[in-house]
Formats: structure tokens, C-alpha cells, sequence
């Protein structure tokens, strides 16, 4: 989603022109960028709920507007910062292009980096991710049309949903209380999230109380619908929630995706296949190493590094006295040692 076309975020003064008029601090209050947010908002909601008529929701809608609330909200914040944060290079900003709305604006990664790391604003991995995906799938769908899991694409919207409700009031609260129709507007939105909210965890519950009943631990979030509701097992496995399926691979990548992109995965103990992460979260809450080949958990301290290899390996299979090798690097030494008995 690269060189966006900047949303209109302040065209009605010049950045700074505030100190010429002796407007003070409080003339940012107008700018509309907030009022647009919300806007949006109400129209995602009404997208993402079945109407009274029980039609479906209307995913492709949600997504599109929710993009283009992220955006404008996400900006917004960081306008307030500096003016300058909202273009894609910083270093080239001038009030003239602001003022103009003539510039190419930060990416919503962008953006979030920016909240974090300047602004100080916390947002979590997993709203992060979220806003990532949403992105995409905006993405997907201006070109290719809705490809993707449409209950994963729901479920995401939800979670980006939420965020921008909670970073409206806490980030960008003073419009809300000087205007009583966007606090009422805000409340619709709120009501609506949570109905929406609602029927997932329903889902969820009936989920929970049946086919992953006693089952946590072996039940993984799924990395695409973010919800606790895939089912571990050797051969690939889906999620009970929004269906898709999990090849060993796939579900390996996925998994790493968030925080070691493109990094080789470890090999398995069990079954050899390059398919151990980390990153695997389970319903239990305990600390993994999973094997998405052969479904294998090992708590971390179950497992050391061979002296020879490097690789994972039961710490527990070394020999009183020896060092912690794999049974490969176990067999070859042992080879090596009983050729030189012979010489
Ligand atoms: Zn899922
Ligand atoms: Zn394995
Ligand atoms: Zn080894």
C-alpha cells in the first residue's frame, strides 16, 4: 500500500498559522480528520452486522471504509504530533504541500511505527497485525475482489474495530466531549461493536464447550482469525472458527510471521522437518516450542542445543557425564571414535 494519496487531514488553515492568529494550542480542535473517522466507523459497523432481514455482512463495505478510518484516525494523532509525520518522507514535508493536501502520506505500518516510537502511543502486536492485515486485504480486494476467508476478514475487522474505538478515546477524546454528536455517534459505534463481538464469542463459546472442550492444550490461535480455535494434529489442521486450513508449512510461516519474518525455522527433534517455532500460542497460556509437522510440544526447558549442530534436542537424552548431542551428531561421533580405535 505504498504512496497513499494523503486524506484532506487539515485543509482548512495552514500548519502553524495557528501562532499567527493567536488561536492557541486549542485551534487544532477543528480539524475535521476525527469527525471523518467516525463517520466511517458508523458505516463499518452497519456493514459488519446482518441486517434486520438477516442478509450476511457486507465484508467487502467494512473493509474498504475501516481502511480508510485507520488511516485518517491513525494520521490524525500523529498530526498532532508534527504536521510532518504524516508525510511518507518527513524530510520532505512543507506546509505548502500539507496545507494542499499534495503529498504522498505514511502507510498505516508506517503510521503505527511512528504512534509507537514518537508519539509514545502503545499499540499492541496484535492490533498491530490486525492493521497490517486489514491493509491487505483492502488491498486483495481493490484488485482481486474477496478471495480471502471471509470469516477471518471479519474476525480482523472486528479486532482493528475495537482498537480505533479504544484510540479514538483515549487519543483523540477532546472532540468527543466538545461535541454532543459525535459522543452520540461514538455510542452507536460502541452499542454496534459489541453485538458484533457478541456473535464471535458466541461462536467461540459454543466452540469451547464442544469440540475444543478440554482441549487447551492442544488448541492454537489461528494466525489468520486470530481466535483460539485450531485444533492441533500431525496432518494438516484447520481452524474450527473461520475454517481454514493449516498445511504443516503454511501454518510454520504464518506463525513467524509477525515477529521473524523470513528467518529459517528450527528443525523438529521428533520428526526432523524444519518446522519447530516459538511462536505458537496455545489456549493454555504455557510457553512452546511446536513442531507443526508432527504436532509435538515441548516446554523450553525440556529442550537444550546440541554442542555439535546447534539443533534442538531433548535434554533429558544425554548420557551422565556427556555433553547434549543430537542422535545425528551421537552416531557420527561415535563413528569417527571407533575409526580411530582402529588406526
Ligand atoms: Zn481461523
Ligand atoms: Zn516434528
Ligand atoms: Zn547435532
Amino acid at each position: 500500500m505504498a504512496n497513499q494519496p494523503a486524506e484532506p487531514l487539515a485543509p482548512h488553515r495552514r500548519p502553524g498559522s495557528d501562532r499567527h492568529h493567536g488561536a492557541g494550542p486549542q485551534a487544532v480542535l477543528d480539524f475535521p480528520p476525527v469527525p471523518n473517522g467516525i463517520d466511517y466507523l458508523l458505516t463499518v459497523v452497519t456493514d459488519l452486522l446482518p441486517d434486520l432481514a438477516g442478509k450476511p455482512p457486507r465484508i467487502k463495505y467494512a473493509v474498504l471504509h475501516l481502511q480508510a478510518a485507520a488511516e485518517v484516525l491513525l494520521k490524525a494523532r500523529l498530526s498532532r504530533v508534527h504536521w510532518s509525520l504524516v508525510f511518507k518522507d518527513p524530510g520532505k514535508a512543507t506546509s505548502t504541500k500539507y496545507a494542499d493536501a499534495d503529498f504522498d502520506s505514511c502507510t498505516t505500518d508506517e503510521a503505527v511505527v511512528r504512534l509507537r516510537n514518537i508519539a509514545g502511543i502503545q499499540i499492541s502486536q496484535k492490533e498491530a497485525t490486525a492493521l497490517k492485515d486489514l491493509a491487505k486485504d483492502r488491498n486483495a480486494l481493490q484488485h482481486y475482489g474477496l478471495t480471502h476467508n471471509a470469516k477471518a476478514v471479519e474476525s480482523r475487522a472486528a479486532t482493528v474495530l475495537d482498537f480505533l474505538v479504544r484510540f479514538i478515546e483515549e487519543h483523540l477524546a477532546p472532540e468527543l466531549s466538545e461535541s454532543e454528536s459525535l459522543a452520540q455517534q461514538m455510542g452507536t459505534v460502541r452499542a454496534a461493536l459489541k453485538l458484533i463481538q457478541s456473535f464471535a464469542t458466541e461462536r467461540m463459546n459454543r466452540l469451547r464447550g464442544n469440540e475444543l472442550k478440554d482441549a487447551e492444550g492442544r488448541t492454537l490461535r489461528c494466525p489468520d482469525c486470530q481466535q483460539l480455535a485450531v485444533l492441533t494434529k500431525a496432518t494438516p489442521c484447520s481452524c474450527l472458527f473461520c475454517g481454514r486450513n493449516w498445511p504443516a508449512y503454511d501454518l510454520a510461516d504464518y506463525l513467524r510471521a509477525g515477529r521473524h519474518p523470513g528467518s529459517p525455522l528450527d528443525e523438529c527433534p521428533g520428526c526432523y522437518a524444519p518446522t519447530l517455532t516459538d511462536d505458537a500460542e496455545f489456549a493454555d497460556g504455557k510457553a512452546t516450542l511446536y513442531c507443526t509437522n508432527c504436532a509435538s510440544r515441548y516446554a523450553p526447558a525440556e529442550l537444550g542445543n546440541c554442542a555439535a549442530c546447534g539443533c534442538y534436542w531433548p535434554i533429558d537424552d544425554t548420557e551422565a557425564g556427556r555433553e547434549l548431542v543430537c542422535a545425528n551428531c551421537d552416531r557420527r561421533i561415535r563413528q569417527e571414535e571407533d575409526e580411530c580405535s582402529w588406526m
